[in-house]
């Protein structure tokens, strides 16, 4: 994998045009070359007006977007580049008003459409269990509620959990959720579906909630919970990620709807978990972008169930 631009500079240079951006779009798609879906021939004609590949034995013609978030797009293969390179490559990633303004896409729906499609891929691939020391805690996060305009009527809350990695010094992967309840049944739930039981540590403080966990299987230490400074030093990492998590929010974004949080989350897990390898981004963003199943803006906008 190369490791994509690192500037905006070296962006134009590597894209200076739509027809780059398809030539590297086909080489991350089909790295072995194109493969016909219909007859698995190996060679076909790129058919440049239209962008699509022509099988050089069955006609059939491929689009390298089709069964990707990019199906169907009607936007500039750029435009989406700069959507892997902004939210591969800023640490805080980016806000549909600002990409609609720094890249001059149509309206702001196209915007947050495509932002969103591309954050919906950054979900694939985070399925590794967690291990080691495993610090766990919940955490209010303030929301957007349609109908509640200006500053002053404060949003329903929504109710986040993280896990993460302890290593002492630093931390290593991390893993949030939303949940209705802080109760065993869901606290519980969401530590079996990322923690690995046989090679972790639970850290957690006393609350009630997290009671079952031996019962689970899982080794689990845990402090009465204090206040302030005392509760940073028990889940040290944990309160870090809550805090940079609702500045990230509130900085970027100025709050997000509870319908979309859990997408900004991933984007949040997405860049964390890959901060080492910040350099590569652009190309892991791309990666995932033609790996994960088309997404319509009706999915985009349809009422979370459960
Ligand atoms: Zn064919």
């Amino acid at each position: 994998m190369t490791s994509g631009p690192k500037t905006l500079i070296e962006f134009q240079e590597m894209f200076p045009n739509e027809d780059a951006c398809w030539a590297h779009l086909r080489a991350v798609r089909w790295p072995e070359g194109f493969e016909c879906p219909a007859c698995q021939h190996r060679e076909s004609s790129w058919l440049s007006q239209r962008r699509l590949d022509q099988c050089r034995a069955c006609r059939r013609q491929t689009s390298v977007t089709a069964g990707t978030v990019l199906h169907g797009t009607r936007v500039g293969l750029r435009i989406w580049f700069l959507a892997f390179f902004f939210l591969g490559r800023h640490k805080k990633g980016i806000s549909a008003l600002q990409f609609q303004r720094d890249t001059g896409v149509g309206n702001y729906q196209t915007a947050w459409t495509l932002l969103h499609k591309v954050r919906s891929a950054l979900s694939e691939g985070t399925g590794r269990l967690l291990t080691g020391n495993v610090e766990v805690d919940e955490s209010y996060l303030g929301v957007r509620e349609k109908g509640l305009s200006g500053g002053r009527q404060r949003g329903k809350k929504s109710i986040v959990v993280a896990a993460v990695e302890s290593r002492g010094r630093t931390a290593g992967a991390l893993r949030l959720t939303t949940v209705d309840h802080v109760n065993q049944e869901q606290l519980g739930g969401f530590v079996e579906s990322v923690i690995d039981s046989s090679r972790a540590t639970v850290c957690t403080d006393a609350w009630p909630g997290y009671a079952g966990l031996k019962r689970r299987g899982f080794r689990h230490r845990f402090e009465t919970q204090g206040t302030g400074d005392r509760a940073a030093e028990l889940l040290p990492w944990v309160h870090t990620i809550f805090s940079n998590l609702k500045t990230w929010l509130r900085g970027t974004y100025h709050g997000v709807s509870k319908k979309h949080l859990d997408r900004y989350m991933q984007e949040f897990v997405y860049r964390f978990d890959r901060r080492r390898v910040e350099h590569m981004l652009f190309e892991h963003v791309i990666q995932a972008a033609t790996a994960a199943p088309p997404l319509t803006y009706a999915q985009l906008t349809a009422e979370r169930t459960g």
